[in-house]
């Protein structure tokens, strides 16, 4: 099992505990913050650790020993002063990822020129995600990496059975590679040529979204 992580998460709100809960129901530590000594109670019990603090008070901060954490994730949502201050505070502190939350463009900008390692969109991401699924039934899953280029997962199709890797011949026919295929809970990381492919595998792909889509257009 991967090692478990350490995480805080500035912010109870309801984006600020849907990520708590699910990275808690995972096994990881998580410290939770906020400044509304109610939202902290419902933690008490629950999380690692839940502390009341303004966030945005630096001493108060420093003092939480968040630079030995894996990740902190500011998920103060309409307050954008408190979050560009606490994130300032956070990479000021050498804190290794901090991730945020951000609202609109603006707060977005600010926070990627004060040096936040990831700016979440929750509903934009979300949207996309959405709209993928709705779209293209056989995308499982995926993973962006930039604005062209993705990992998505592919439920296989009865138009390739029994078809091997080496049949399908991805990376010369449309220039993505194969990363792996997903099979009865197991997974096999770059599978032999000889592999065959039925319709109950799932395709680990990665390459450019256009050519995913040419390969998902043909094939499946
Ligand atoms: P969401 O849209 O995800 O529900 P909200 O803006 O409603 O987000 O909630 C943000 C949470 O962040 C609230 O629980 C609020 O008390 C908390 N919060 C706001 N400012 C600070 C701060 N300076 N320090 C700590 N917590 C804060």
């Amino acid at each position: 099992m991967a090692k478990q992580k350490q995480l805080a998460v500035i912010g109870l709100g309801q984006f600020g505990r849907g990520v708590a809960n699910t990275l808690l129901s995972q096994g990881h530590d998580v410290l939770v913050i906020d400044k509304d000594p109610r939202s902290v109670n419902d933690y008490k019990e629950f999380a690692t650790h839940a502390v009341v603090a303004d966030a945005t008070e630096e001493s108060k901060l420093s003092s939480l020993g968040l630079t030995n954490f894996d990740y902190v994730i500011v998920a103060i949502g309409e307050d954008i002063q408190a979050s560009i201050l606490t994130t300032l505070i956070l990479k000021d502190m050498n804190v290794k990822k901090v991730w945020v939350k951000a609202i609109n463009k603006n707060h977005s900008k600010i926070l990627d020129k004060i040096g936040a390692d990831y700016i979440i969109h929750p509903e934009k991401d979300i949207a996309k995600r959405l709209v993928r699924q709705l779209l293209h039934g056989h995308i499982l899953d995926f993973v962006e990496l930039s604005q062209d280029y993705s990992i998505v997962e592919l439920k296989s199709s009865k138009k390739i059975n029994k078809k091997t890797v080496e049949d399908l011949d991805l990376r010369t026919k449309y220039g993505i590679s194969l990363l792996g295929i997903k099979y009865e809970g197991k997974i096999d990381i770059n599978p032999s040529p000889g592999f065959i492919i039925e319709p109950k595998n799932v395709l680990i792909v990665l390459g450019h979204n256009k050519d995913i889509e040419k390969f998902k257009e043909a094939e499946l």
